[in-house]
């Protein structure tokens, strides 16, 4: 049995991709930073439902993921 080199893979909780579990991923257990913005996103929004958080609409999740993805190029 040599399994334990073979990467643990997870699915991407926002897009359901397939991503590398490892232990010095930053936005893991998501596959991007854009991802879990967008999953942050959905909180605010009330998609996951909690009370007394301030309502984020679609047009700030575009704009929060935008940014992201610019900062994702400045790197
Ligand atoms: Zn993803």
């Amino acid at each position: 049995m040599s399994q334990s080199h073979r990467p643990l893979e997870v699915a991407c909780p926002q897009c359901y991709k397939k991503v590398e579990w490892r232990e010095d991923h930053p936005y893991r257990p998501f596959c991007s930073k854009r991802c879990r913005l967008i999953d942050l996103g959905a909180w605010a929004d009330g998609t996951h439902r909690i009370a007394g958080e301030p309502a984020m609409d679609e047009t700030d999740i575009d704009e929060m993921v935008m940014r992201a993805e610019r900062g994702l190029q400045d790197e």
